[in-house]
């Protein structure tokens, strides 16, 4: 796993707004406490999301997206691409690996984070088909598209100029092999967690949930009793 030192740019890519805030905002906290500049691309505005039938669907795109806004802020991300595909409905097409390809181009990150693209069948709601398509896709996008300079003729992400990612962070699940101590940057993960207020009936019990999954991974991880981290595979794709 890279370190900050190494790292110049981080491109986290999910499906939803509020995934990053659930699986790696105490690791992007920590990034960016270190002078790493962070960049959120959310494929959806998650407008299938939330519990409040009040709240026509036509305004829940743009509700979700400041909500993400917020959130990022509280772990020191300034940065969002929203690319509007629609929530529950995401496919592995050409059009998805060339916008996230774009996207990569644009950013020319070190590290891409993103869901796995692989059904995890311990976990139902981490494996919302929506995020095993950006997974994959965003996966394709780091190898082939985004550093093959011939990718996409005539598109737009054509005219960027190449680019090759040095590792990819997919998010816990099974397949997890490194982690992070998010300890120091808990509060901050659930300021985050917290922004996401058309999502949450019980904010409170979110909270208490999302404490006792992340200490329970770090103590999988052999950090004492109080910790809490999150999880990665980590993958060497230079
Ligand atoms: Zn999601």
């Amino acid at each position: 796993m890279l370190q900050p030192s190494e790292i110049e740019r981080v491109l986290v890519v999910m499906a939803h707004p509020d995934d990053v805030d659930f699986s790696a905002a105490g690791t992007i906290a920590l990034l960016t406490d270190a002078g790493v500049e962070v960049v959120y691309c959310l494929v959806t505005d998650g407008q299938a999301g939330g519990f409040d039938h009040s709240i026509p669907r036509t305004e829940m795109a743009a509700i979700r997206r400041e909500e993400q806004t917020k959130a990022a802020a509280e772990v020191g991300v300034a940065s969002l691409h929203f690319l509007g595909h629609v929530d529950g409905s995401v496919e592995v097409t050409m059009q998805l690996r060339h916008d996230i390809s774009g996207v990569i181009r644009t950013v020319r990150p070190q590290v891409v984070i993103t869901h796995s693209p692989v059904r995890d069948l311990a976990s139902t709601y981490g494996s919302h088909p929506d995020h095993n398509a950006v997974g994959e896709a965003t996966m394709c996008a780091v190898y082939p598209d985004a550093r093959n300079p011939f990718a996409f003729p005539g598109l737009p992400s054509a005219e960027l100029d190449d680019w090759a990612v040095d590792e990819v962070w997919i998010l816990n699940g099974p397949d997890a092999d490194d982690f992070v101590d998010i300890t120091a940057a808990l509060d901050r993960k659930i300021a985050a967690l917290r922004c996401h207020v058309s999502q949450h009936v019980d904010p409170d019990a979110v909270e208490a949930r999302v404490r006792a999954w992340w200490g329970s991974t770090a103590v999988a991880f052999g950090l004492p009793a109080g910790s809490t981290a999150e999880s990665f595979r980590v993958i060497d794709t230079r």
